[in-house]
């Protein structure tokens, strides 16, 4: 059994497991509850930021308020 083997297929799975995520989030747009504008984050800005179930703690880039946002499955309207 190689000792290296193991530590590097965890790494190759946590790899797998960011890009997914990465994708899912680059696509998710969000909507601020401050001014009920919807916007796109940054993934690693959102894989990094604070979860509170699908709920995120982003900055808002409309008005600037960092609140938790809601992930919107409207895909029309401005981003
Ligand atoms: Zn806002």
């Amino acid at each position: 059994m190689d000792i290296l083997l193991e530590p590097l297929l965890g790494l190759l799975i946590g790899a797998v497991c960011v890009a997914c995520s990465a994708r899912v989030l680059s696509s998710t747009r969000y909507v601020c509850p401050a001014c009920g504008k919807t916007f796109r984050s940054r993934w690693w800005k959102a894989f990094l930021a604070f979860h509170v179930g699908d709920d995120i703690a982003l900055r808002c880039l409309h008005c600037g308020k960092k609140s938790v946002c809601y992930p919107s499955h409207d895909q029309s309207g401005e981003g």
